[in-house]
C-alpha cells in the first residue's frame, strides 16, 4: 500500500502583474481543516440553541416561581377569611344558642355535630354550618315572634297611672243599700286622662253599657278581654285593632261613678278575675 502523498496547491495572484505565489497544502491538511471547520459550525448551532432553550426555561421558571409566589398569598389570604369566618360562625352560634335557651328551646341541634365544624378544614364545612345557622336562626325567630305575640295579647300594666281605689270582691256599695260584688279595679285619676289599652286586641264594644257608663271593651286572646269603663269619651270603634298602649278614650265619670275614675276590668271567659294578677305580667 503505497502513501498518498496528494498535494493541493493554491495559486495566490495579488495583482495582475505581479508574480504568483504558490501555496501547497497536503490533502490530509484541507480534510482536517475542513472537518474541523464543520464540526465548530455545527458546534457554534447546538450552543445557539441550547442557549435559546435555556432562556425559554428561565422565563418558564420566572413566571412559575410568580405565579407560586401570588398563589401562597392568595392561600395565605384564603386561610385568613377563613379563621375569621370560622370565628363568626361560632360567634353566631354562641349568640344563637343563648337565644335558644331565653326561647326555651333546649334541643335546637349543635352545628359541631352537625357539621363536623372540629374535622378537616373545608369551606364545604363552613358552608354547612352557616346553612345550619340559618336554619336555626330562623326557627328561633320564629319562636320569638309567636312569643311576643302571645306576650303582646296578655294584659300587663294599668290602662291609667292613678291611685287604686277599689279591688275585686264584695264591697259596701258608694250608692248606698248595702254590699255589691265589684268586678274589676277603680282607678282614680284626674278627669280627661288619656286611658290606654293594656294588651293587643280587637275592640268589641265602644259605647254605653249601663253602670259601666261609656265603655269599652277589648278581646286579647285565649278568652280574655279586657273593659274600660266610665269613659268620658271614646277614641276608638267596634273592630279596631289595638296596640298595648295605644290610646282609647279618655278618663271621666259616666255611669254608676261618683268621681272621675276608670273601672278596669279583665275577664277570663266572661268571668271577671283580679286585675292585680295580670298587672305585673311581664312584657314583652
Ligand atoms: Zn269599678
Amino acid at each position: 500500500m503505497s502513501k498518498d502523498n496528494r498535494l493541493f496547491t493554491f495559486m495566490i495572484i495579488p495583482t495582475a502583474t505581479s508574480k504568483a505565489k504558490r501555496i501547497s497544502i497536503h490533502h490530509n491538511v484541507i480534510y482536517i481543516t475542513s472537518g474541523l471547520m464543520v464540526a465548530f459550525i455545527l458546534l457554534t448551532i447546538f450552543a445557539a440553541f441550547r442557549l435559546v432553550q435555556h432562556e425559554a426555561l428561565n422565563l418558564e421558571f420566572h413566571s412559575v416561581k410568580s405565579e407560586n409566589e401570588s398563589l401562597k398569598k392568595q392561600n395565605e389570604a384564603y386561610e385568613s377569611s377563613y379563621a375569621k369566618l370560622k370565628g363568626q360562625i361560632s360567634y353566631i352560634e354562641d349568640v344563637s344558642k343563648e337565644l335558644a335557651r331565653q326561647a326555651r328551646m333546649e334541643n335546637i341541634p349543635e352545628v359541631d355535630e352537625q357539621v363536623g365544624m372540629g374535622g378537616p378544614e373545608s369551606v364545604s364545612a363552613l358552608d354547612r354550618a352557616a346553612d345550619h345557622l340559618e336554619r336555626n336562626v330562623r326557627e328561633i325567630g320564629d319562636r320569638l315572634k309567636s312569643d311576643l305575640l302571645r306576650l303582646a295579647s296578655i294584659p300587663s300594666g294599668l290602662p291609667v297611672n292613678g291611685y287604686i281605689t277599689d279591688g275585686l270582691g264584695i264591697r259596701r256599695s258608694p250608692f248606698g243599700g248595702g254590699g255589691e260584688y265589684h268586678t274589676g279595679l277603680d282607678i282614680a285619676v284626674d278627669f280627661g286622662t288619656p286611658v290606654a289599652a293594656t294588651a293587643d286586641g280587637i275592640v268589641i264594644w265602644a259605647s254605653s253599657h249601663g253602670g259601666y257608663g261609656n265603655l269599652v271593651a277589648i278581646y286579647h286572646s285565649n278568652g280574655i278581654t279586657t273593659r274600660y269603663g266610665h269613659l268620658s269619651r271614646i277614641t276608638v270603634e267596634v273592630g279596631q285593632r289595638i296596640k298595648r298602649g295605644d290610646q282609647i278614650g279618655h278618663a271621666g265619670s259616666t255611669g254608676r261613678s261618683t268621681g272621675p275614675h276608670v273601672h278596669y276590668e279583665i275577664r277570663e271567659n266572661d268571668q271577671p278575675v283580679d286585675p292585680l294578677r295580670y298587672v305585673e305580667q311581664a312584657r314583652p
